[in-house]
């Protein structure tokens, strides 16, 4: 993969955004093209940088440790995937925004962290929408309290929903996990959960971007379709 190629990439995923945002009645500037940098070289994912990539998402905290100091400076990252509380202490300074909050106790500890280092951190709760064993994110019948348990945490602040649905023909699953973002934030609109805004919905991928933004996402986690297939030997 070369630059050329990203940049052309670039061009074509965030036309089919900016068609699908349209067609949802919203302008494409509200929509989030997250590039997803797992095993991508640093020198790739500043390409995507220099086309106008605007935020990145890491899955590894030791990838990510490892190459941040080669990306170029300032780019907010978010945390996207799997996180172990034991880990929490080596990324909090750095991100705009954990994505992938499934737990009270992972929740405890960003707290725990957050008030250490004096700042506040933003997350996403990650929904389990397909309801499958694999996957690590909250049962959505689990919302409702794990919202009110961490309203209760002062340096931890919730702004949205994060799913990865199961492979799957249809949109039931998109459509399934719109329904719950827009009763959540008609849930949090009448009991006044203080400090959670419901305003970011993390779904698509490079597969289903496109139908994800169609079904109400702000925010789309692109990989593949960017930089080419992932090489896990590297
Ligand atoms: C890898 C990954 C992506 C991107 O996947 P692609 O299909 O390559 O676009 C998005 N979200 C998460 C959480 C991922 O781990």
């Amino acid at each position: 993969m070369e630059s050329r190629q990203i940049q052309e990439n670039y061009r074509r995923i965030s036309e089919t955004i900016a068609e699908a945002a349209d067609r949802s009645g919203r302008k494409p500037e509200e929509i989030t093209f997250m590039a997803v940098t797992k095993t991508v070289a640093p020198e790739l994912v500043n390409a995507a940088i220099a086309c106008g990539i605007r935020v990145l998402g890491e899955n590894r905290v030791q990838e990510y440790l490892s190459k941040k100091d080669s990306y170029q400076k300032n780019i907010p990252v978010d945390f996207i995937g799997t996180l172990q509380s034991n880990k929490v202490k080596y990324i909090i300074q750095d991100m705009r925004l954990i994505q992938s909050v499934n737990k009270l106790s992972l929740a405890q500890e960003i707290e725990r962290c957050a008030a250490k280092s004096g700042l506040h951190q933003d997350i996403l709760l990650e929904i389990n929408i397909g309801g499958e064993d694999s996957k690590s994110g909250l049962q959505p019948e689990g919302l409702p309290e794990l919202l009110e348990q961490i309203a209760e945490l002062e340096h931890v602040h919730v702004k949205g929903l994060m799913t990865i649905p199961p492979p799957c023909q249809d949109t039931s699953f998109l459509q399934a996990m719109q329904e719950l973002f827009l009763k959540t934030r008609l849930q949090i609109q009448d009991s006044g959960i203080p400090d959670t805004e419901m305003q970011i919905l993390s779904m698509g991928m490079s597969d289903d971007y496109a139908q994800a933004v169609w079904y109400g996402s702000t925010l789309v986690r692109v990989g593949s379709a960017l930089f080419g297939a992932r090489d896990y030997s590297r």
